[in-house]
Order: C-alpha cells, then structure tokens, then sequence
C-alpha cells in the first residue's frame, strides 16, 4: 500500500478492525518513510445470483441458509473451518457462473456432492435431512449409489 504522501511503498499496519458488520476492514497504516498515518478499507465482495426455489418462486441467494445446512449436518464432526469456507466459496463461484437463477435442487446436489469427499458422515446427514426419500430401502440405495 502506496503511501499518500510521500508515494513510499513500505506501510505498515498499525491497528485494524472489522466494520460494517464484517463486511469491511478497516485499517491503521503507517508510512515507514515519513511516518505519516492513513488509513484503508477493504470491502469483501460478496457474490450475488437469484436461486429458484422447489415452489417455482426466485429469492436472492443467501449464503446464511447453505453454511447452516451444512453445520447442521456437520454437528460434533471434527472439521477444518478454512476448509468448510474454501468449500463454499468454490461452490459459490461456480453458482454465480450460471448466466440463469440457479434451481435450489442443483445447490442441494452440489453440496452434497461436496460433502462426499468432506466427511462421510456429515453427506449420509444431509442426504437424509435435505432429501425426501419415501422409505429407508430408498435412502439406503441413494447413498450406495452415491458412495458407489
Ligand atoms: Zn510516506
């Protein structure tokens, strides 16, 4: 970061918090030169899309709703948060691609998906809480086909 003043490029962060409820960081810096002091902000940028719902209905997409179906599958498993997060942020991205809304089934197939290889446990979870299956043969045989 460029030094306002004197244009020197070594700053150094002195001091820096979360703002806007997370969604920013503000930060403290220093010049090492001239030891002037300014500050940043650096805003997260946040994915948009429209999802459809089962009912037909378009609602904006919303991070909240698929990092709490997976923690609810994900409950008293040991996993790595950084890893969840990478895991989203992938998913999210290949979401966002699509030039249409992307149907609720497809982010309920992609996470499951990916919770395959994340832990095994936490897939059997949400295949069984997010997946209507008439009868336990049927659930039985979704997961052998999917673990195959
Ligand atoms: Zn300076």
């Amino acid at each position: 970061m460029k030094c306002p003043k004197c244009r020197n490029l070594d700053t150094r962060v002195i001091d820096s918090r979360t703002t806007d409820d997370g969604k920013a960081i503000r930060r403290r810096r220093e010049c090492e030169k001239c030891w002037a002091r300014f500050t940043t902000f650096e805003r997260l940028e946040f994915v948009s899309f429209m999802v459809t719902k089962s009912s037909g209905e378009l609602e904006p997409y919303d991070r909240t709703k698929v990092v709490n179906s997976m923690m609810k599958a994900l409950i008293k498993r040991p996993f790595d948060p950084d890893k969840l997060e990478d895991v989203i942020n992938t998913l999210e991205n290949e979401w966002a691609q699509n030039k249409q809304a992307i149907t609720s089934k497809r982010i309920g197939r992609d996470i499951l998906r990916k919770l395959r290889d994340f832990d095994e446990v936490a897939f059997v979870r949400y295949a069984s809480i997010y997946h209507n299956h008439d009868n336990v043969r049927g659930f039985v045989k979704f997961i052998e086909d999917e673990l195959g």
